[in-house]
């Protein structure tokens, strides 16, 4: 990653609405962004609105079995790992820490544990992907790196699209101060569930839903970041975005025709995006299945 920023400050056509190819969102003037149509002023769809247990309390229907034998319960695997995401140039501590305290291969089946602490993506079933620590931090890394969490030491609310395996919602929590994060997958969702069993740091919920709609009784969020990329970011992400928060996700780009990782910043002013180097998400899909 670390390509060109393109800086992206200027006035959206008369009457444009989200959402936006990334090519047209910019910065707003003033007062607009109060016109645009709120998700929070929508009704939310009914599972949304249910309300979502805390996953320490989630019933659970069978417990992985962490991998035995292999000797990667030692943290001494996750401070090597650590260090090379140190050595690959991530430098933000409190991402580094939280690498140094979740631990991997409880997330992926026991088949894979071996190679849970290497920088490789992983599947998680379901044609999906846990992606390599290298690409999770620099994401981590890009929302600690938001004004919002500048000022406060934290990334206080956090809304994740894409719950996968349950490994990044587990590093949020230990990074930010709620997390709430959804995943379009049932069974993913309930491996996640399984997963995060017993998981008491912070307040993290797991919803079952489509992402693309974020989550509206909950917003704003002062981060917001999915683990898979669409064509353009869902309007309900932007709207539903703190100011002074960040959102980081992956997006098609028409100019290489593949995915690049977007940044995108709320201020008082309106929206500001930066796209960032070339990276390869799942696609980011409508409904739930
Ligand atoms: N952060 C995850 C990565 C999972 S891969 C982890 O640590 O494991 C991306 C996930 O995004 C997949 O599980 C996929 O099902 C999910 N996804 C794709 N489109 C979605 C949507 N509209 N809403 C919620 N999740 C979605």
């Amino acid at each position: 990653m670390g390509g060109a920023l393109r800086p992206a400050v200027s006035r959206p056509p008369r009457g444009a609405r989200f959402p936006l190819a990334l090519d047209h969102v910019h910065a707003l003037p003033r007062g607009v962004e109060r016109a645009l149509p709120r998700d929070a002023e929508r009704p939310a769809p009914r599972e949304l609105l249910r309300p979502q247990r805390p996953v320490a309390h989630a019933a659970q229907q069978a417990l992985v079995a962490a991998p035995s034998g292999l000797g990667l319960d030692s943290a001494a695997v996750r401070a090597r790992m650590v260090e090379r995401l140190r050595a690959e140039g991530v430098s933000c501590e409190p991402v580094l820490q939280a690498f140094g305290q979740v631990e991997r291969h409880r997330f992926v089946d026991t088949a894979l544990a071996t190679q849970a602490y290497e920088d490789t993506a992983l599947p998680i079933g379901l044609q999906q992907t846990i992606s390599k620590p290298s690409v999770v931090a620099r994401m981590l890394a890009l929302l600690f790196d938001s004004t919002a969490a500048r000022e406060a030491g934290h990334l206080g609310r956090v809304l994740e699209i894409g719950t996968g395996c349950g490994y990044q919602a587990a590093l949020l929590s230990l990074l930010g101060r709620s997390v709430l994060s959804i995943e379009r997958l049932r069974p993913l969702h309930e491996k996640a569930r399984t997963h995060l069993h017993g998981w008491r740091r912070g307040d993290l919920r797991l919803v079952y839903g489509d992402g693309q709609l974020g989550h509206a009784p909950w917003a704003p969020y002062q981060h917001i970041v999915a683990a898979a990329g669409g064509e353009a970011l869902p309007q309900a992400w932007l709207d539903q975005l703190a100011v002074g928060g960040r959102l980081v996700a992956p997006m098609h780009d028409a100019r290489s025709g593949g995915q690049v990782l977007v940044v995108v910043d709320r201020s008082t002013q309106g929206w500001h995006e930066q796209r960032l180097g070339a990276v390869h998400f799942v696609p980011l899909k409508s409904g739930r299945a």
